[in-house]
């Protein structure tokens, strides 16, 4: 009797296994038009086997998305990468055939998708900013008023060369410095007043949720250190004191992260964990990014986008 209740119960667990989860179910974040993901400085689309949204194009693809990873200057202005998004924009839509995308980008990622949106809104039907630097970033505030710019540049241009090298040899233009301006607080204000879509009129508020029938959604992690094990969690550890004691992921405020609709600003990840970095080695106590992403393709679904 005892063993038959046993075996019952091992059936059961082994079916129960073989069910979906309900946010892995086909169709649950396939999106109307396709996603395009957005990195930010000192990114690339993959290098080798390492996807700089590690994991997360392949997991969004599993229930039923279509996702296109760009690449554009690892470090240059926000406009240059700006009118480089708009011709890998004008790619996805010819190799998709469909009207639109949904622009979601990382970091500086946040305001290159932004200036497509502003500059092109018929090719974007929305622009989702994680982690994103809307209002500037202490961090590179430090960089431009105390490093002296031929350090900036030669570090800069020396990593965004690497990068190229590593990730294909694209050969895009390099110009850290003015990378490292874009990302000031003074170079966002500058931007934020040609492209203000989506962005917070007050200090740490909500922007609006459509314009120019462009949908604007945010959300951002709020703690430096997350796991113990991660190589590069010291260094976030050390920058994020730099802010004084706002809510920061390491490199952006939760205040400049705000965009629009914001879905969460205080995430208990940090700037890299945004993107399932380094290599997977995220907040064990937090919900993983990866599910982030998934939800938010559904919630993009759900608006008919
Ligand atoms: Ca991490």
């Amino acid at each position: 009797m005892k063993s038959r209740m046993w075996k019952c119960l091992a059936a059961s667990l082994a079916v129960a296994s073989t069910l979906p989860l309900a946010a892995h179910a086909v169709g649950y974040t396939q999106t109307k038009y396709p996603i395009v993901l957005v990195h930010g400085l000192f990114g690339f689309d993959n290098i080798g086997p390492v996807d700089y949204f590690y994991g997360i194009p392949a997991d969004l693809r599993a229930g039923g998305a279509n996702v296109y990873v760009t690449q554009v200057s690892a470090a240059n202005s926000t406009e240059v990468r700006g009118e480089q998004l708009y011709w890998e924009v004008k790619r996805t839509l010819a190799a998709s055939g469909a009207q639109k995308v949904n622009l979601i980008g990382h970091s500086h990622g946040s305001p290159t998708s932004r200036y497509v949106a502003a500059k092109w809104p018929g090719m974007v039907a929305s622009v989702t900013s994680v982690d994103g630097v809307n209002k500037g970033s202490v961090i590179a505030d430090v960089l431009v008023n105390v490093a002296p710019s031929s350090v900036i540049a030669v570090i800069g241009n020396g990593l965004q060369s690497l990068i190229s090298f590593l990730s294909g040899g694209k050969g895009l233009p390099a110009n850290a410095v003015a990378a490292a301006n874009s990302l000031s607080t003074a170079g966002t204000l500058k931007f934020n007043a040609s492209y203000p879509q989506g962005v917070p009129t007050s200090a740490c508020g909500e922007g609006a949720y459509v314009v120019n029938n462009v949908a604007y959604y945010s959300w951002s992690g709020a703690k430096g250190v997350s796991n113990a094990l991660d190589v590069t969690d010291p260094a976030i550890g050390l920058l994020s004191l730099a802010f004084f004691g706002a809510k920061n992921d390491g490199l952006v405020s939760s205040c400049s992260s705000r965009l629009g609709r914001v879905i969460r600003d205080d995430y208990a990840m940090n700037h890299l964990d945004a993107v399932n970095q380094t290599v997977g080695i995220v907040n064990l106590f937090e919900t993983n990014p990866k599910t982030i992403f998934r939800t938010h393709a559904n919630r993009l679904q759900a608006a008919g986008l």
